[in-house]
């Protein structure tokens, strides 16, 4: 008998609350009780976002969001600035491609954040750029860029501040409207502990000017039907109903625990499995100034295979964490430490990578990152 363990940047476990919701009985969401559901969801979603604008749903994958911020404030021609830091990064860069926008990449080298002087360099050189399109955790590398810093940049000019925070919102601190992010998009398997298959987006009054003028092609995605439903507390298209309850589930979860003591949360089992790899002899791959609270990537040590590391861990032990994503693979291993995700997930997961990687002829001591693991548990009590 073995139990399964999921420590991937998504998809994250679910809470059992919000597993049994979604067994309700489907409800017709042209009803006032549907009205009702979608009117929690939105203030909800605006609560996890720290913003007063409104926050879209969408039947899609975080994706599908991000798309969504590509064909409503642009149009063929226009230019943007990407920022690619990572796997995710490069996807702004693919889809503004595939509707013929025209990219400026700003390339940073993978596990740094981006310099946000780099974006001012950028934005001032060419008056006519659109949109800043940028990442919060680059999952891929385990970095976490300063949002902050970039939104007070990009602010001054005429040109539209987009955010991913696909992964990281809900688990770490993103104030949309303090922050000045006009854009901000999000899915639902990751920091807010919910099955795939929810995409969300929130729109600024400076992002609207630029959406009313855009003519990028876009049918599903069109954010003026969107707001013309959401005004009427609708949606144009069938909503995934039962996501949306269980959204509002773990909504109510996440207002329980309070956002501040969910950041704590994960910075405590950031900095905990941090520093058990590096008791274990271990090298961080994420430069530690702009190492994300949600996701650790670690190298693969030497004359180790990573992917079967990876492969072992989840197959033989049933505990699942993430190799490296297209250059990286098989140099990295990436643990998730983000959600429904808790210390003693942690140390499960540390024990069976000790235990893997001592199979695998790794040298060290036996149980240091598990000790190391307590010992910071111990002093920094999760509430
Ligand atoms: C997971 C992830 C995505 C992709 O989201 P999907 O839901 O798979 O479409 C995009 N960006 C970041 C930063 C992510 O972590």
């Amino acid at each position: 008998m073995r139990k399964n363990y999921l420590l991937t940047p998504g998809p994250t476990p679910l809470p059992p609350e919000v597993s049994q919701v979604m067994g309700r009985p489907i409800i017709h969401h042209r009803t006032p009780q549907f009205q009702k559901i979608l009117k929690e969801a939105s203030e909800g979603l605006k609560y996890v976002f720290q913003t007063q604008n409104d926050v879209f749903i969408f039947a899609s994958s975080g994706t599908g969001a991000m798309e969504a911020a590509v064909v409503n404030l642009c149009s063929p021609n226009d230019k943007v600035i990407t920022v690619e830091a990572g796997k995710f990064g490069e996807r702004w860069t693919e889809i503004c491609s595939s509707y013929r926008i025209d990219t400026e990449v700003i390339n940073v080298e993978w596990g740094k954040a981006v310099n946000p002087e780099n974006i001012r360099q950028k934005l001032k050189t060419d008056s006519k750029i659109k949109a800043v399109f940028t990442t919060l955790c680059e999952t891929s590398t385990g970095v976490v860029n300063d949002i902050e810093a970039i939104g007070k940049i990009v602010k001054e000019t005429d040109a539209v501040l987009v955010v991913d925070a696909i992964s990281g919102l809900g688990a770490i601190d993103l104030k949309t409207d303090a922050w000045n992010c006009d854009v901000v998009v999000s899915g639902s398997q990751k920091g807010l502990m919910l099955p795939p298959g929810l995409g969300f987006i929130s729109v600024s009054k400076k992002a609207w000017n630029l959406i009313k003028i855009a003519n990028c092609p876009r049918y599903y995605f069109d954010l003026i039907k969107a707001k013309e439903a959401l005004d009427k507390v609708d949606t144009p298209f069938t909503p995934a109903i039962s996501l949306i309850v269980a959204l509002n589930e773990s909504i109510k979860m996440i207002r329980e625990e309070g956002l501040e003591n969910i950041f704590r949360r994960h910075r405590i089992m950031a900095e905990a499995t941090r520093k058990a790899i590096k008791a274990m002899g271990l090298e961080l791959f994420t430069s530690p100034e702009c190492a994300s609270d949600v996701v650790t990537a670690v190298k693969v040590p030497q004359g180790i295979d990573g992917e079967k590391l990876v492969k072992t861990m989840r197959d033989t032990y049933g505990v699942t964490i993430a190799g490296g994503q297209s250059e990286l693979k098989g140099k990295i291993f990436r643990i998730a430490h983000m959600g429904y995700i808790e210390e003693f997930d942690i140390i499960v997961c540390i024990s069976c990578l000790e235990k893997v990687l001592y199979d695998m002829g790794y040298k060290f001591e036996l149980g240091t990152g598990t000790k190391t693991l307590e010992e910071v548990f111990l002093e920094n009590k999760i509430l």
